[in-house]
This record gives structure tokens, sequence and C-alpha cells, in this order.
């Protein structure tokens, strides 16, 4: 059990990147629920974008009309909610659907610029778990408090066909999505992600990598808390 941290929780800034099904969702708002602080999915944001990109049938392959779509969108975000353009899009994100068009959308530089100067804004005020693939390599590269999860591939992907299975699936009646689509899309996921010339997912060279496959959920909590709270004291007795 870790001791208390005693910190102004305001001056508390987290960063947890790692590729899909790697546990970062779980990981992260337990952090944000131990140390009272604001937890943020910006993947969530990117899904949304995604699927308001698509709804308003903008090209994604026409950098024009996306960038005007991007400058002039409305996006919010809080723990519970996710909405674009007024558009509430909480309920739709979770769909393999989703993913798949989320890690195309997310590869063009004008939705990047858009989320990331998003991101910061939510950062700045301080106190917040901020969970995704380039938080402490692009959106908040000065922050002290890194983490980058990792695991094999088909540890991942068994972990998100078990949450799949337990959430009874959220995809579409009539799709059929199984342990093979799961593993598939994810591969590919993981592909485009690692691959893209926009901010790439890639571990920041400050960030402590933790391989969550030999670490249950209570285990990966303990070694984030246990740094947080070291670096804490640390820069207290400087
Ligand atoms: O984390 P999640 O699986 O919900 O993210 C969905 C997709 O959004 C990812 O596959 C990735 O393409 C994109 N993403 C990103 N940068 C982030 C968070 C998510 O490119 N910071």
């Amino acid at each position: 059990m870790t001791r208390p941290i005693q910190i102004d929780r305001k001056e508390l800034i987290i960063a947890i990147d790692g590729p899909s099904g790697v546990g970062k969702s779980t990981v992260s708002k337990r952090i944000a629920e131990r140390l009272g602080l604001t937890y943020v999915d910006t993947g969530a944001m990117y899904r949304a974008v995604a699927l308001a990109v698509a709804g308003a049938k903008v090209d994604i392959e026409n950098s024009a009309a996306l960038e005007e779509f991007c400058n002039s969108m409305l996006v919010e975000y809080t723990s519970g909610s996710i909405s674009v353009n007024a558009t509430d899009y909480t309920d739709s994100i979770r769909t393999e659907e989703a993913s798949k068009l989320a890690s195309v959308t997310s590869s063009k530089e004008p939705v990047r610029r858009a989320l990331v100067m998003y991101q910061r804004s939510l950062a700045v005020q301080g106190g917040v778990v901020m969970e995704g693939r380039d938080i402490g390599t692009v959106v908040l590269p000065r922050i002290h408090h890194k983490f980058f999860l990792t695991a094999s591939h088909e540890v991942r992907a068994e972990r998100r066909r078990a949450e799949h299975d337990s959430k009874g699936g959220t995809e579409p009646v009539g799709s059929s999505v199984g342990a093979k689509d799961i593993s598939e899309n994810m591969k590919e996921r993981d592909r485009l992600d690692s691959t893209r010339a926009e901010s790439p997912l890639a571990r920041a060279v400050d960030a402590l990598e933790i391989d969550t496959a030999e670490l249950d959920i209570d285990g990966v909590v303990g070694v984030i808390l246990a740094d947080i709270e070291q670096k804490v004291e640390k820069s207290r007795i400087k």
C-alpha cells in the first residue's frame, strides 16, 4: 500500500501513453481517483472527431476541407462525456467501427493540431491524468510525470476481447466482431499509430516504461504512484 502523497493536487499533471489494449484507461482512471485528479481520455476525443468528420461527410483526403472543419469545430470533453459541435458522441465512440475511423482520421495534421491545442488547454489548469499516444512526447513534453505502458500484442488483444465480451459487445446488430477481428483490427491500428508522420505512438525518452503483462491493475497503479511520490519528494529536497 502506497503512502498518500502530500501535494497540492493542482500541481500534478500526469501523462500515461501506450498502445491500445494495454490497460491505459483503467489505470489512468484509478490514478485519477486515488489522487483526486481529473481524468482526460484523449482517445475519446479522436474517436468523437472521427465520427463527426464522417457524419459531416468531410473528405479526410481533402486537406482544405478538413482544415476548415477542424478550425471551426467545438470539442467539449468532461470526464463523463464527449461532444463535437454540440452533438454528444459519448455512447457511440466505443465500437470497432469508431476505432478504425479514429486511427485513420487521427493521422491527419489539422485534426491533431486542433486536439493537441484543446488538450493543452485542459492540462494548463493542472490536476489532470491525461492518457493517449503522444501526451509525453508532443502534447505535454515538459511535464515531470510520464509513463509508457507496454504489453505484447497477444496479451493486449486477449484483454480487449475479454473487455468486449464483458460488455456484451457494442457493435451494431448484424455485425460480428470475433476474437480474430479484434486482434487483426488492433494490429492494424497499432501499425497506423506507430508509423504515421504526425506524432506517432512513441515513448518519451524521460517516460517510465512499465510492462503490464506480468502485473495486475493494482500492480501497475502501485508502480506509478510510487514513482510520482519519489519524484515529488525529490523535488522538495532540492
Ligand atoms: O485510446 P483509444 O483507443 O480510444 O484511441 C483511439 C485512436 O485515437 C487511436 O487508435 C489513435 O489512432 C488515436 N489517438 C491518437 N492520439 C492520442 C489518443 C488517441 O492518435 N493521444
